[in-house]
């Protein structure tokens, strides 16, 4: 079996992993209720979409 010739170093480590995002991106905070939604979603808490198109409830 290969085994890599050099040890990954913790910077080299720390370097690779600068773009692992926390969440999910497109995650945004509502603006009727302060929640996190996905952009281009309507609300899960509120259910509003662009300030007044309510789709459930
Ligand atoms: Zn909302």
């Amino acid at each position: 079996m290969a085994v890599p010739f050099r040890r990954t170093s913790k910077t080299r480590k720390r370097l690779r992993r600068t773009h692992f995002k926390l969440q999910v991106p497109g995650m945004v905070e509502c603006p009727n209720c302060g929640e996190m939604k996905l952009s281009h979603r309507i609300c899960k808490a509120c259910g509003q979409y662009k300030g007044k198109e309510v789709v459930e409830k």
